[in-house]
């Protein structure tokens, strides 16, 4: 753990195992209760010097913190890719976006404007401030677990807040390596804390009822993050939370199915289907469909799984005996009510992949409401194709569900790409697009997906308090 600039260790520790093969890959302290309290009086203490520091000098230390984390990416990447899974491919991508919330938010910490604002009357001005919320507590999940650090720890401290991480019990690894980057940038002591933990609740709970946390910012499951918001407003803290999905893929009617069906594959199997940005029902027009199934099920037939660090494995194993449960149970359900597998259907137990959490990519297609993965996150490799008559009638398909994360759309008509834009409710659209996301871009859902977003301009206001001056003159 990393609390008030000295790495330490707690009375117990706990195992950090691969999901490829059931080994162990490393071992990190079991912080409990006192060590969060610990982590937050650090906090507290950093916190004036931190937030009267000139953003030009905050500005430095973050932009110095990118600058070690990219010449250490390789190291980041494969510590990822042992504790999490994914293919070292993806885990070099991950590392690049993670260390871009550091350089972007090096440069928006020296645009955090204020305001004068006309009054009505002549004696008296007004004047906007925007000032850092004060301590913040940060709860982060395994998926990402490199760039949903960075993307809460960048925009706090550009912004002048001080923070504490619990980062995810399965990945507290990559946490480590990045805390070790911003220590060597020369963060001072007790600015950023990191506190790992086999047991989250204790540490939640001593994040929620400290008061001198203002802020709690979580990245994890709607479930979690619906407790950690309803226990927060007992002490009226701000709260952030970037939660589940189930995210429609839209195939309209004059779109080329071979080519969405190769974006489709793509974005559905990052990550094994481990994002909260993962396709999770797929829609596609009736005259497209069989075209769209075929080159799916061809490409989907012929993805890779293995060992992330092997070369050309495409499909990593997924987090834990739990995961493949879920995705069993669900692909049984479908399968039960009618759905077809096109392909995949079971868990991978070849050779080597049979030491890890290893599911076959699957296809399913004649999927309808009344299954639980038409309604639940699947959070794995199941992707169900869902044929659609007219244009309005997949729009309230789409937006039948209380998520609100991610919707792609493929279309080749500007008219249609506007209509979809403008009437899916969810936070992102991807138009064409199966990657819209960039340090640069707000990121975030309506609905249960979450409050607030992270990146872009709007992500370092979740760290700002605004402060009005009234002057009578
Ligand atoms: P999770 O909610 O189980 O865990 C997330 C984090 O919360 C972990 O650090 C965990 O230790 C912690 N946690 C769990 N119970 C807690 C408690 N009682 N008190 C305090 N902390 C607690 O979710 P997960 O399984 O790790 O992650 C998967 C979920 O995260 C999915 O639903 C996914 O969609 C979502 N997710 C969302 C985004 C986004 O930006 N919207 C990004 C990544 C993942």
């Amino acid at each position: 753990m990393y609390i008030d600039g000295v790495w330490c260790d707690a009375a117990a520790r706990f195992q950090v195992v691969n999901p490829a093969n059931g080994e162990t890959v490393g071992e990190v302290p079991d912080g409990g209760d006192a060590d969060a309290a610990r982590a937050i009086d650090a906090a507290a203490r950093a916190f004036p010097g931190w937030a009267g520091q000139t953003a030009y000098d905050r500005a430095r230390l973050l932009y110095r913190a990118w600058e070690i984390m990219t010449e250490r990416a390789e190291d980041l990447a494969r510590t990822m890719t042992l504790e999490q899974g994914k293919p070292l491919r993806a885990a070099r991508n991950e590392v690049r976006y993670g260390a871009d919330f550091l350089l972007w938010y090096a440069e928006e910490a020296k645009r955090v404007y204020g305001e004068t604002i006309p009054a009505p009357r002549g004696d008296q001005r007004f004047i906007v401030l925007r000032q850092p919320v004060g301590i913040v507590a940060a709860i982060t999940p395994w998926n990402y677990p490199v760039s949903m650090v960075t993307r809460k720890v960048a925009p706090a401290i550009a912004a002048g807040c001080t923070i504490v991480l619990k980062p995810a019990e399965a990945t507290p690894l990559c946490a480590i390596k990045v805390f070790e980057c911003l220590e060597a940038a020369g963060l001072p002591a007790g600015v950023v804390n990191l506190v790992t933990a086999a047991d989250p609740a204790p540490i939640g709970d001593i994040f929620l009822t400290d008061p001198r946390v203002r802020k709690i910012t979580f990245t994890g499951s709607t479930a979690v993050g619906k407790a950690i918001a309803a226990r927060a407003a007992a002490q009226m803290k701000r709260v952030s939370l970037e939660l589940g999905g189930h995210a429609p893929f839209l195939v309209l009617e004059d779109a080329d199915p071979v080519h969405a069906a190769k974006g489709a594959a793509m974005v559905k199997f990052l990550n094994t289907g481990q994002a909260c940005i993962s396709p999770n029902r797929i829609f596609v027009h009736e005259r497209a469909v069989d075209a769209f199934t075929e080159a799916f099920v061809s490409r989907v037939g012929r993805m890779h799984a293995g060992n992330g660090l092997d070369d050309g494995v495409q499909i990593g194993p997924l987090i834990n005996e739990a995961a493949v449960e879920k995705v069993e149970s669900q692909v049984a359900d479908a399968a039960e009510r009618g759905a077809e597998v096109l392909c995949g259907g079971c868990r991978m137990t070849e050779g080597a992949l049979a030491r890890g959490a290893f599911y076959a990519p699957t296809v399913l297609s004649g999927v309808v409401p009344s299954m639980r993965i038409y309604r639940e996150e699947t959070f794995g490799p199941v992707a169900p194709i869902i044929a659609f008559r007219d244009e309005q009638e997949a729009l309230a398909m789409a937006n039948d569900t209380h998520y609100g994360l991610a919707s792609y759309v493929y279309t080749r008509d500007i008219a249609r790409a506007f209509r979809m834009f403008e009437g899916l409710d969810f936070g992102i659209v991807g138009i064409n697009d199966i990657n819209p996301t960039a340090a640069a871009a707000p990121f975030g859902g309506s609905k249960e997906s979450g409050l607030g977003r992270e990146g872009g301009h709007e992500g370092i206001t979740e760290y700002l308090e605004t402060k009005l001056g009234g002057f009578s003159i």
